[in-house]
């Protein structure tokens, strides 16, 4: 039995650099913020930017002042304008690919074209290529609707990014047939084809496919017509609480994907609840969960460097080695102490768990951390002269060191702390 987590799950570029811009935004100061529509297509992510003062805002024009911020699936030509005209700090999110496909559309109908948008006609991606793609532009969601499109002499296709790969590869051979003088561009952002295509690659290694993502999410909703095309059951839920225990646990080898906008906390907690589900493989024991914790915490460091240190000793044949291992363990726990505590601002799916248990105690850790300089420092007197002042100087570059990443963690927008 086996849960298998997609590498591609979770946070897209776009949608990675929207929350970052976001959470810096914040940070620079005490203005109103509100996005105009929803920022991305994931209640957990709404709520958590609500928490922290970005509410979604449909009238702009009740604002006085503060900043508006614009969601990335983009905003329509015209209401663009509109709010260009309000007294707003105006912050466009809208994702560079999906950018990419509102400029194709200007530039195609400006030279002449007929623009054949594939995509859902209600979602707002949708709604803001038919708008740069002229008066002539129009909307299909599939090949079965190229019978509806009228007055096309020079066909021109493109597609909302998050559409289907195979759809559109069926739709465009179609509308060739139809139209021999069809021009295309492939729009289909790669965050995209990734996900499905290894959805797809995966689809015959399981049984079963859990995708996790907002209910009003085109991308995530994609992943589940893809499992369902290969034939397997698939089942879509934006929290870990949806899971039908009932159902899941009769499956063998389950496949965890997620959305572009699905946060790697709630793949996190549907991971969890899958391996309980399949029988408690969660070691969840006390014995258990003080290990993790002390590796969490970098106290392996401790024992680690310094039978290193003796084992140096021991080759060396030096019999005054109990005080330089011990000086040197201490300080290299405390050196790595402080660089967790300073990437722990970085949010890494891979590694989620230990940042929330470094993100969590940061404080606790960083006396440890002092705490072991010092002691670093104090037994290094009883040694040569040399060692202290070598000891200042490895701390002090360090100490630089830990400058210039602060400064960088915090300058790249990089350091959210999303729950
Ligand atoms: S899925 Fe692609 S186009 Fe959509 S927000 Fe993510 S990176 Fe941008």
């Amino acid at each position: 039995m086996s849960v298998i987590t997609a590498h591609t799950a979770g946070f897209c570029w776009g949608v990675r650099r929207a929350v970052d811009m976001v959470l810096a935004e914040l940070k620079k100061g005490d203005d109103s913020y509100e996005v105009y529509g929803e920022l991305v297509h994931n209640p957990q992510v709404l709520r958590a930017l609500e928490e922290r003062g970005v509410s979604i805002c449909m009238t702009p024009e009740n604002m006085n002042s503060g900043t508006l911020f614009l969601r990335t699936h983009g905003t329509t030509l015209e209401r663009r304008e509109q709010l260009k005209l309000l007294p707003l700090k105006i912050k466009d999110l809208t994702c560079p690919r999906v950018g990419r496909a509102l400029a194709i559309a200007r530039k195609k109908s400006r030279e002449g074209h007929d623009v054949i948008i594939l995509g859902d006609p209600l979602h707002q991606e949708v709604r803001s290529i038919l708008s740069y793609g002229g008066e002539r532009a129009q909307v299909i969601s599939g090949p079965d609707e190229i019978a509806a499109l009228s007055g096309i002499s020079r066909p021109f296709l493109l597609s909302q990014t998050t559409q289907n790969t195979e759809t559109f590869e069926k739709t465009k051979n179609a509308l060739q047939e139809k139209y021999p003088n069809l021009e295309y561009t492939f729009t289909i952002c790669n965050s995209t084809s990734l996900r499905q295509d290894e959805l797809r690659k995966m689809c015959v290694r399981v049984d079963c496919v859990v995708v996790v993502g907002g209910r009003n999410s085109a991308n995530t909703a994609r992943l589940v017509e893809i499992a369902r095309e290969e034939g397997l059951p698939s089942y879509h839920i934006e929290t870990h609480e949806e899971l039908d225990a009932g159902e899941l646990k009769e499956y063998e080898n389950i496949l965890l994907t997620a959305g572009a906008s699905t946060p790697s906390w709630s793949i996190r907690e549907v991971r969890e609840k899958l391996l309980e589900i399949q029988g408690g493989r969660l070691r969840t024991g006390k014995i258990w969960k003080l290990l993790q914790n002390a590796i969490f915490g970098n106290f392996h460091v401790l024992p680690l460097t310094f039978i290193l240190g003796a084992a140096g000793a021991f080759i060396l044949n030096s019999e005054n080695w109990l005080i330089p291992a011990m000086a040197a363990s201490l300080f290299l726990y405390g050196v790595h102490t402080v660089t967790s505590v300073l990437e722990s601002g970085y949010s890494s799916p891979s590694r989620l768990r230990r940042q929330e248990f470094i993100r969590s105690r940061r404080n606790l850790l960083t006396i440890c951390a002092m705490l072991a300089f010092a002691g670093s420092l104090v037994l290094s007197v009883f040694l040569n002269p040399l060692w202290p002042a070598v000891l200042g100087v490895m701390l002090a570059l360090f100490l630089v060191y830990s400058g210039f990443a602060r400064k960088g963690i915090s300058s790249t927008g990089k350091s959210w702390d999303f729950p």
